[in-house]
């Protein structure tokens, strides 16, 4: 999915290749446009405006595109081979004395009054890479809905225009908080910096020369800090990256550098719904597909902290039984929540980072390490969870190697 400084580029190899220049052939394929001819007009400019491009031409009309998933704009000189894809994916075709160029896959193409740009852009946030930049407006809109997290918050086109899931991840990365961290969590000093860092990253991805899209700044080594690189150790602290979906889209974090929710309340709601008797939908029963299974778990260990206790008992089945290092058995969700609370009481600070989480059967592993003012509890660490039906069932603590 091309994010906004991809766009830009396109736009202004557009606009090289045909502004200022008259159309000697123009060539919409969409029903709707297909008798529109706009061969004698001059095409005055082609600008981006977040991931959508507008092509104005003389006569008070713009042609509006959107590259979607995998749409294209290539340019050829007049007598080159056309590389971009099979005839029949073709939607447009514009050609000057000297350029032809040729849209690709495009969900979006329709010619409209460029005074009714509006229409199909007004929605837009403001542009990051746009003459309307207003990073202070933009911060307002992502905090309009406080609740919603802060990746979804980014990828919102009406927020701030041109964000993809690659800058979404990289920015929550650059904030210190997970892609699930409800805008209203997100300190406000920190929520008020991501617009200027995403104009940042857009700004130095549109640079003459193309490269891969670069978030670190470094002229080695990997290109994004944690993009992509489920597993691979972090830039910054070398935990393992992790993956998880949002909104179907693949998202990664660093467990260790960003704080806040990692998996969706509607994804840890399922599992518990599914304990309860009343989860039907997908997830559901003791069937439930690992990535569920997995998230129940993490959200497990994330409770595991003086704080949330209560939500720590509702993730835990009524058998659930707890196995300390030494071998001690706990059996029982109250006793265990009992012990849980006695061990809070003596380790205030106590709390769990995972690195990874691996599942196999109905055992889920995760390792990480624990954090902790007393050091004897302080360090690498290793539990097991076995779920059923949605539930924790048993809970293992391995000694810290
Ligand atoms: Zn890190």
């Amino acid at each position: 999915m091309p994010e906004g400084d991809s766009v830009w580029r396109v736009a202004r190899r557009l606009h090289e290749a045909l502004g200022g220049q008259e159309l000697t052939r123009s060539d919409l394929r969409v029903p709707r446009f297909a008798t529109a001819d706009l061969t004698g007009r001059t095409v005055l400019e082609v600008v981006p405006r977040g991931k959508h491009l507008l092509a104005r031409i003389e006569g008070g009309l713009t042609l509006h595109s959107h590259l979607g998933m995998d749409g294209a704009w290539h340019v050829y000189a007049a007598d080159e081979r056309r590389r971009g894809g099979p005839e029949h994916q073709i939607r447009a075709i514009l050609a000057t004395a000297h350029h032809t160029a040729v849209g690709y896959r495009l969900p979006v193409l329709e010619l409209l009054p460029t005074a009714e740009e509006d229409r199909v852009v007004g929605h837009l946030g403001p542009d990051p890479l746009g003459p309307d930049w207003d990073p202070e407006r933009a911060a307002g809109n992502l905090l309009a809905d406080p609740a919603r997290p802060l990746g979804e918050a980014l990828l919102d086109q009406r927020n701030l225009a041109g964000i993809g899931n690659v800058y979404k991840c990289e920015l929550c990365f650059m904030a210190g908080v997970t892609p699930w961290t409800p805008v209203g969590d997100v300190p406000e000093g920190t929520l008020a910096r991501i617009p200027a860092a995403a104009r940042r990253l857009l700004a130095a991805n549109t640079g003459p020369v193309e490269h891969p899209r670069r978030t670190t700044g470094r002229l080695r080594g990997p290109d994004l800090f944690v993009y992509g690189r489920a597993q691979r150790p972090c830039l910054r602290c070398r935990t393992p990256v992790r993956e998880a979906p949002q909104d179907d889209r693949p998202t990664y974090w660093c467990p260790r550098c960003q704080t806040g929710p990692v998996v969706d309340r509607a994804i840890a709601g399922a599992g518990a719904d599914a304990g309860a008797g009343a989860g039907a939908g997908a997830g559901a029963g003791a069937g439930a597909p690992s990535a569920s299974a997995e998230a129940l778990v993490i959200a497990f260990n994330e409770r595991i902290t003086a704080r949330d206790l209560a939500g720590l008992g509702e993730l835990m089945a009524p058998e659930h039984t707890f196995v300390d290092p030494a071998g001690a058995v706990v059996t029982g969700r109250s006793a265990c929540l009992d012990a849980w609370r006695a061990f809070f009481a003596a380790f205030p600070d106590y709390r769990n980072l995972f690195d990874s989480v691996t599942t196999r059967g109905d055992v889920v592993t995760v390792t990480g390490r624990s954090e902790c003012a007393d050091p004897r509890l302080a360090g690498p660490a290793r539990w097991t969870a076995r779920v059923h039906d949605g539930k924790v069932t048993q809970w293992h603590v391995y000694a810290s190697s």
